[in-house]
């Protein structure tokens, strides 16, 4: 059998044909390479399609994460609620600012931030809900909201995996006040290097951001704050400007290979596969299935020639990183439970049919052994 890689640009890049060639030879010709024309029409571009009035574009996710809670003055003393199953970034922004993460278990069915959960952890030092919209399936931004406004708290949402996904008719990264994702290259949109971006309806937020991206300065050698060097590049600008209007396809291919997936594993008792009740509201970042034989499970895939990855093996609070917050194994049981138990299948724009059926094959010929 043919080997199934875990992911692949080839088709992607295929889709494209020459115009990466096209963009670099016009960038060539330019000879402007930071903050130029193609950031600000890439920008312009990116705030239109995601719906909200400004895009700032920044070097990469992480810093426009940390960018947010910067310019929303977030700092030591102040609590973020943030999911306890998300990627490290999602932790680190809070660390980065000095505040207090406040994690919340993730909804068992979605693995999104639960919002029943969100209000049982605002205290009088809350300022922030970060929720993540994991492996592409938006949040429900409408209780999210709601449980803000309540509070009076600001919302940053991390939209790093769920470009274009939509809740009650609206893109994610347009709901809250300041919302931070990034264009690393296996996210569904990506660069061909790091980068990342802030989206928001705030004028005066935008502006905030801009001047911290870049030495805190909006006129050359004259610093108005102390800011960061986090710019986005007129290379990676440009190649992202080429690729969104590819995005819409690349989605759909998406959608139709989760389908595929689930219509071939709907019957197997030993796992729990990836709903969405709405099928607007799922990008498929990642296809992750469930099941407790999960290690076993991914040794015969690597057997059988099938690729795979875990989102995430280990939860942030048991990270080495987090030692020093003295979390012990227990304390977040939903977050424990999905990093023993998930495993993310083969999926990626391009992905043959043929792919999908040799990798539910393998999976169902495992449970029919075991
Ligand atoms: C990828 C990712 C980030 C960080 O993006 P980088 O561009 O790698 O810094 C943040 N949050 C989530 C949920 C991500 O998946």
């Amino acid at each position: 059998m043919t080997p199934v890689p875990f992911f692949s640009f080839a088709a992607m890049n295929e889709d494209l044909g020459t115009a990466p060639f096209d963009v670099f030879r016009r960038f060539w010709d330019r000879q402007w390479y930071i903050l130029g024309e193609s950031v600000t029409a890439f920008e312009t571009e990116y705030a239109r399609w995601n719906g909200t009035k400004h895009c700032i574009g920044v070097a990469n996710g992480l810093d426009a994460l940390h960018l947010a809670l910067r310019v929303l003055n977030v700092g030591p003393g102040d609590e973020v609620i943030v999911p306890s199953n998300t990627y490290i970034a999602t932790w680190l922004a809070v660390s980065q600012v000095g505040a207090t993460i406040v994690p919340v278990e993730p909804h068992p069915a979605t693995c999104n931030l639960d919002p029943a959960r969100i209000e049982a952890a605002i205290t009088p030092a809350t300022k922030v809900i970060l929720p993540v919209h994991l492996y592409g399936q938006a949040c429900d931004m409408t209780q999210i909201m709601a449980v803000a406004e309540k509070h009076r708290l600001y919302v940053v949402e991390d939209n790093a995996q769920a470009h274009g996904a939509l809740h009650a008719g609206k893109m994610t990264g347009s709901f809250g006040h300041l919302n931070a994702t990034s264009f690393y290259p296996t996210k569904n949109l990506g660069a061909l290097g790091d980068a990342g971006a802030l989206t928001t309806g705030d004028a005066a937020l935008a502006a905030q951001v801009k001047l911290l991206r870049n030495y805190g300065s909006s006129r050359k050698y004259y610093n108005e704050t102390p800011g960061y060097n986090s710019r986005l590049d007129e290379l990676q600008a440009a190649l992202l400007s080429m690729k969104l209007p590819f995005l819409a396809q690349w989605t759909a291919q998406r959608r139709h290979l989760a389908r595929l997936y689930q219509s071939q594993l709907i019957d197997l008792e030993e796992i729990t596969l990836p709903t969405t009740s709405d099928p607007a509201a799922h990008v498929w970042h990642q296809f992750v299935v469930r099941t407790t034989s999960r290690d076993a499970l991914a040794a015969h895939l690597t057997a059988q020639g099938i690729g795979w990855m875990i989102h995430y093996p280990v939860p942030p609070h048991l990270q080495q990183a987090y030692l020093s917050l003295g979390y012990r194994r227990g304390d977040f049981p939903l977050a424990e439970k999905m990093a023993g138990t998930s495993l993310s299948l083969p999926f990626f724009p391009g992905m043959a049919e043929q792919q999908v059926e040799q990798v539910t094959t393998v999976i169902r010929q495992f449970f029919r052994q075991t």
